[in-house]
């Protein structure tokens, strides 16, 4: 083995190349039941992709659930993520780049009814047959990218995939103002859309029980409250589940008025188990809601209308990949970054 610069490559993570010239590369991957760092071939993109250079990845609630069995993936983990092109067309290289993460036909009768990140033959990154972003460097679609304005720094970027997911609630459910709304779950998830909603003049209740996260809302001016002490049971017009548990399904039916909405935002590994009978009763409208925006996203975070970097609890390096997915699940961390490279 010896040491050689990849062509087009800018820093100094040279890649050691196999006796077939084939570059190597460092990835964290999730192989049932194990993570661990790897040697992986460099990924080569095809016409239609660009090679990502990753500079910094965050790590979610998805990922640790993907490690449980969640999704039945195996491979490259990571989602969240800001790089440099390092190949692809012209008016992508070497832009800093975030990047879509459902990769799609764009042929089948969802990508052709406009409904494109619902692909019924989608991959996508770090979570549906497609490795990851906790690596070196990563391939997508060219027209998932987005080019990041300077005005965005990396720690920021990294957000805009969980910030878009948040966007996507307001985008499916019209929030007005007086509307009484709570949040659900004070985590990663929760905090950004806590932040988006608090924009929107409603009657905003963060519900949530770990004291870090919920101290992180007061001081943005969000009313906080434990499940206990909420006042008006069957009140809320709407009520967003980002629990990322089962339990959270039950508790924003307690919360609903009658004909209000749930946004389930939760994916996880465990079965929900709620006693739906409420549902019917009610006549709530339940809404499961996934991805967003990312240029919005960009935007919100360009005008620093959502505050991110209070969020970020710890910055590991990529070799310490392992540890940093533990780490990601203690309840005293909010955002774990992953620093690739450099
Ligand atoms: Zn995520
Ligand atoms: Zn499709």
């Amino acid at each position: 083995m010896r040491l050689f610069a990849f062509a087009g490559m800018t820093n100094e993570n040279a890649c050691v190349t196999t006796s077939n010239g084939v570059a190597i590369v460092k990835a964290l991957r999730f192989q049932k039941p194990d993570t661990e760092l790897a040697d992986v071939p460099l990924p080569s993109p095809t016409d239609k992709e660009v090679l990502v250079r990753v500079r910094q990845a965050g790590v979610c609630a998805t990922d640790l659930e993907i490690v449980r069995g969640y999704a039945a993936f195996e491979g490259t983990l990571g989602h969240e993520f800001v790089g440099i092109v390092e190949s692809g067309p012209a008016e992508l290289k070497d832009k800093r780049v975030v990047g879509e993460i459902n990769c799609v036909c764009g042929k089948c009768d969802m990508c052709t009814s406009g409904l494109s990140n619902h692909c019924r033959r989608r991959t996508v990154l770090g979570i549906v047959d497609r490795d990851g972003a906790f690596a070196e460097y990563l391939t997508l679609p060219a027209r998932n990218c987005h080019i990041v304005p300077d005005s965005v720094s990396d720690d920021a970027a990294v957000f805009v995939e969980p910030l878009a997911a948040a966007i996507q609630v307001t985008q499916q459910v019209p929030i007005e103002p007086r509307m009484q709304v709570a949040v659900v779950g004070t985590g990663r998830l929760g905090l950004l859309v806590a932040q988006v909603l608090s924009k929107r003049q409603c009657s905003l209740t963060a519900v949530g029980r770990n004291p870090n996260t919920m101290r992180f809302l007061d001081r943005k001016g969000i009313r906080t409250s434990t499940l206990d002490d909420v006042k008006s049971r069957e009140a809320f017009d709407v009520v967003v589940e980002c629990t990322g548990s089962p339990e959270g399904l039950p508790i924003a039916l307690s919360l609903v008025r009658p004909r209000g909405t749930i946004v389930m935002k939760t994916t996880c590994q465990a079965d929900h188990s709620a006693d739906l009978t409420a549902l019917v009763v009610n006549e709530i409208t339940m809404l499961g809601s996934r991805c967003g925006p990312f240029g919005e996203a960009l935007s919100v975070l360009a005008r620093r209308d959502v505050d991110v970097s209070e969020m970020i609890t710890s910055r590991m390096k990529l070799a310490d990949g392992v540890a940093a997915m533990e780490k990601a699940a203690q309840p005293e961390q909010i955002k774990v970054l992953i620093e690739i490279g450099d």
